[in-house]
């Protein structure tokens, strides 16, 4: 099979040295195996810049899905209730898990365009005192818009109410200072900006937070206090654990921060980002999301005329090495081009060259 890039928003494309790691079979019982698991809990709490006084990480098997779930299920007590602000089809999951679970909430939701309306939410903040969460993602990946996640750490304060954050798609390649923006559960995973590879997630969350969530959750396996008091103790995950996968990851952060760290990061995926949204733009490819509010992660692009196909386009490409994302809007087609994972300026020129190829246009 032909090897090509791939331009999505995760699994994404990993270095042969984190693949490599994969080729070992480890033990759960083996001491060696929970160190890695322990390593990886205090390295992910450096990157976000928490003492490990305030803060602790617990890793959890699944998709990021999985994880943002046992957040919810278990963050939250049969009397709260959370105000899920939503501009995109992640912020919408959460809502549907809300659901499931049958937590109370009240569902403010904005144009997959448009930033949350801080006075509105302060409105709903002043009306409703029975709310006692906040509940955000903070890149949506839907469209690649960065939320103010700033802003909404303000009204956190002001109103004093719990904060969670799914920063699945920015953590590690977009710097957040997790403790001054009063964050209390950050939910991230294996396969996006830390590019390992796909199998489990994790939370950074504030201990006494935390120490406070026992017999919330309504799912054994989903029990994310449970899970923090086995790991806790000396690396041990409850159930089988992707042994493989937490490996690979271990040696994905460590190439993070050989790579400089987030802000190294941030500014690779921000100058892909900004060479591709130029070079598109001469080609006739308009983004959806404004530049004061596009994430480096992923953009979102409009179908340059009414005679465009997708699916011979994306073939197309594939054919010359990258692979392409559909769009996620309903009512306008579009399509996504990621940036995260192992992708480089030399990446984006020939992906460039090969749509201008495939456009035919003369650049003059
Ligand atoms: C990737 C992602 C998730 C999790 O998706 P999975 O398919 O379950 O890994 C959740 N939220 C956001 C914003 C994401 O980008």
């Amino acid at each position: 099979m032909e090897q090509y890039k791939l331009l999505t928003p995760g699994p994404l494309t990993t270095t042969d040295t984190v693949k490599e790691e994969m080729l070992f079979d480890r033990c759960t019982w083996d001491q060696d195996y929970k160190n890695i698991t322990q390593k990886i809990r205090m390295q992910l709490l450096d990157l976000a810049e928490a003492s490990a006084d305030d803060y602790t990480t617990v890793l959890m098997q699944g998709s990021g899905t999985f994880t943002v779930e046992s957040v919810m299920t278990t963050a939250m007590k049969q009397q709260d209730k959370a105000l899920i602000i939503t501009n995109g089809t992640y912020g919408e999951r959460i809502v549907k898990m809300a659901d499931y679970i049958g937590l109370h909430y009240h569902h403010y939701n904005v144009a997959y365009n448009a930033y949350p309306n801080e006075q509105e939410l302060k409105y709903i903040l002043e009306n409703d005192p029975s709310i006692t969460h906040l509940v955000m993602v903070h890149c949506e990946t839907t469209t690649g818009i960065l939320n103010p996640i700033e802003k909404i750490s303000e009204l956190t304060k002001m109103y004093d109410k719990t904060f969670i954050v799914d920063a699945m798609s920015s953590f590690g390649g977009v710097e957040m200072d997790i403790p001054e923006l009063g964050i209390d559960f950050l939910i991230s995973s294996a396969n996006k900006c830390i590019q390992g590879v796909p199998g489990f997630g994790f939370v950074i969350a504030k201990r006494d937070e935390l120490q406070a969530c026992e017999g919330n959750a309504n799912s054994l396996s989903l029990d994310l206090y449970d899970q923090w008091k086995e790991m806790d103790k000396e690396g041990k995950w409850r159930y089988t654990s992707p042994t493989h996968v937490v490996a690979a990851f271990s040696k994905a952060i460590d190439e993070l921060i050989a790579e400089g760290g987030i802000s190294a990061r941030f500014e690779r995926y921000q100058r892909n980002n900004r060479l591709l949204r130029d070079s598109l733009e001469k080609l006739g490819f308009r983004a959806y999301i404004t530049d004061n509010r596009q994430s480096p992660i992923i953009t979102t692009f409009l179908f340059p005329n009414d005679t465009f196909e997708f699916t011979e386009f994306y073939h197309y490409v594939k054919e010359k090495g990258f692979v392409l994302y559909p769009g996620k809007l309903t009512e306008i087609n579009t399509f996504r081009i990621g940036n995260i994972g192992e992708v480089y300026e030399a990446d984006i020129e020939r992906l460039c060259n090969v749509i201008q190829e495939y456009m035919g246009v003369v650049i003059k």
